[in-house]
């Protein structure tokens, strides 16, 4: 929907928030942050804030949902009732469905599933703060969460929506140019193949812009995978730099 009110891009070519057509809003990950779950990660991006986290692989229940041949990926998106400035009916709706069931999907084209017959991977994202972009934030969360978890997988899932406003091609839509923009196409890939496991379109384009949005969004998960990469090495030499203190008392 064009509002011809609403200017999203000036005439410097800036937007609003100050970026250029091809930044992204900044992006903090942080991998290992629950204690109880097998594996985890909080994901700042922008205004989105985003927690994932991965149980499993274990027994599938209800056991009539088992596969015996192979695990069956089990995603839950959800948003806090908090994280919208008008409070969002707390449960499941329509479209927390339709995240869950896209994410479960993208994570079951990397995840080893015929290595664990009759059971489940489950991964459970809470979107704690929301600003456009969460399924993107939660693919993106969820895949460093099932690589702390340390779950059988080609590689991880980078994801990142590219779209229109103003007549323009730009990366990384925020709230308004979601809300006011012409189109909006979030992809999921996994970097190093190139495999595309998620695409949506909002909207329309020509097969020119089309092939713009692509490009963009294709080139920012290169650069967000290599954010992730970051959170987990972090993690690990954290656990390295911790272990090493043991192994020294134990000496003395
Ligand atoms: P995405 O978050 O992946 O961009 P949508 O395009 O469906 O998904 O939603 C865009 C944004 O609209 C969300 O990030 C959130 O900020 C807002 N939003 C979504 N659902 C609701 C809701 N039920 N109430 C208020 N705001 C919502």
């Amino acid at each position: 929907m064009v509002d011809e009110d609403i200017k999203l891009i000036g005439k410097d070519g800036i937007r609003r928030d100050g970026r250029k057509f091809d930044e992204l809003r900044p992006i903090t990950i942080e991998a290992g942050v629950l204690k109880r779950a097998d594996g985890s990660a909080y994901l700042e991006w922008g205004e989105n804030k985003v927690l994932a986290a991965v149980y499993g692989p274990r027994e599938m229940h209800p056991r009539h949902a088992q596969n015996p041949s192979r695990a069956v990926v089990q995603a839950r998106y959800n948003m806090a009732a908090f994280s919208v400035p008008d409070r969002k009916r707390p449960g499941p709706d329509r479209r927390s469905v339709e995240i869950s069931k896209i994410m479960s999907e993208a994570l079951e084209e990397i995840i080893f599933v015929e290595q664990f017959p009759r059971s489940s991977v489950d991964v459970f994202v809470e979107v704690l703060e929301a600003s456009a972009g969460t399924r993107c934030a939660a693919l993106t969360a969820a895949s460093v969460a099932l690589a702390d978890a340390g779950i059988p997988m080609s590689d991880m899932i980078s994801s990142c929506a590219a779209g229109k406003i103003d007549g323009q091609i730009v990366l990384d839509l925020g709230k308004k140019e979601d809300n006011f923009g012409e189109a909006d196409v979030p992809l999921g890939m996994v970097t190093s193949s190139g495999k595309i496991t998620l695409l949506q379109m909002d909207g329309n384009l020509t097969l020119d812009e089309y092939k713009k949005v692509m490009e963009l969004a294709m080139n920012a998960c290169r650069e967000i995978y290599q954010i992730q990469r970051e959170a987990l090495k972090k993690r690990y030499s954290t656990s390295l730099e911790g272990y090493e203190d043991i192994e020294d008392t134990e000496e003395e």
